[in-house]
């Protein structure tokens, strides 16, 4: 079984990125990828059980990207290099707003609710951590506000919420093209679920497809059978490839392990376009 999407504490999932490897060794998965957001803080961790415990592991990252009208978005990036100086600026540049945006989202909190930025550092345990919204959650429950994540979120940290700030996100056509000249395959994650908020039109697909896109994420939790079907349709139209993945968040979130799986011939064709870093094994 092959998993390409998933996440540890270094951003949004509940689990160091060892203990994430150890877990998909335990349960027998033949390789993962790490895709923190916008960090590959995890990265040298990750690769150290992988060779430990004999399990392949794809190194990635989850950039948060948007469209020109303002559609947020997330483009899955393998085995790109991580010295790459254009990206590893834009996504230090990412990372840097997001604290801003965090005490933001703080001081509108803390009118209504106890919490400081202070509690959201609390739950932050690593160096180049990308802190979100999750890591609000964590302080929410930590201080007997909400139950969980789930309920901090539907309550108080959702896209519409009069809490909500926002933080820099870099252009969707221009991450491609950062992606593929750092040497990294990019795949855009989750394309189609209207259920996660807006979604993008296929001519912006269409436009990341010319600008190096090389494969689109289908099947995953997030897409209705219909927008599976139709990912399938755009994918076969571009001459992308197909992915499965379960977005894995540890505790953080329902998703399961494995839950959507990728080919293998899909994972040979990401090892043979990059040129960044080679997959561990
Ligand atoms: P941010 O990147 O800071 O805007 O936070 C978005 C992240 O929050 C996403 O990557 C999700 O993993 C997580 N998230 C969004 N909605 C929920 C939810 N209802 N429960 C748990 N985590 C969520
Ligand atoms: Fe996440
Ligand atoms: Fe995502
Ligand atoms: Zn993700």
């Amino acid at each position: 079984m092959i998993d390409l999407h998933t996440h540890s504490r270094v951003s949004d999932g509940t689990q160091s990125p060892r203990a994430l490897v150890r877990e998909a060794a335990c349960r027998q998965l033949h390789t993962i990828a790490l895709t923190d957001h916008d960090t590959t803080a995890g990265w040298d961790d990750a690769a150290h059980e992988a060779g430990r415990l004999g399990i392949g592991l794809v190194r990635g990252m989850e950039i948060s990207a948007r469209s020109a009208d303002g559609v947020s978005i997330h483009l899955l990036s393998y085995l790109h290099d991580p010295t790459d100086a254009a990206l590893a600026d834009e996504i230090a540049r990412a990372r840097a707003s997001r604290v801003g945006r965090a005490q933001r989202i703080v001081d509108l909190l803390a009118v209504d609710v106890p919490i400081t930025y202070d509690d959201v550092l609390a739950q932050v345990h690593d160096e180049g951590t990308t802190v979100g919204r999750p890591h609000i959650a964590d302080a929410l429950v930590a201080n007997g506000v909400v139950r969980d994540r789930g309920e901090a979120f539907a309550r108080y940290l959702h896209d519409g919420s009069p809490y909500y700030a926002t933080h820099y996100t870099v252009d969707a056509v221009q991450a491609v093209r950062l992606v593929r000249a750092a040497g990294g395959v990019p795949v855009f994650a989750h394309p189609f679920a209207t259920r996660r908020g807006r979604t993008v039109p296929d001519s912006l697909i269409e436009e990341m497809a010319a600008a190096g896109l090389a494969g689109v994420e289908v099947h995953h939790r997030d897409h209705s059978p219909a927008e599976r079907a139709h990912g399938l349709d755009v994918a076969r139209s571009l001459g992308l490839f197909v992915t499965g993945s379960s977005d894995y968040h540890g505790s953080g979130k329902p998703n399961q392990l494995a839950e959507n799986t990728t080919e293998p011939q899909v994972l040979a064709a990401i090892e043979e376009q990059a040129t960044g870093v080679p997959v561990v094994r």
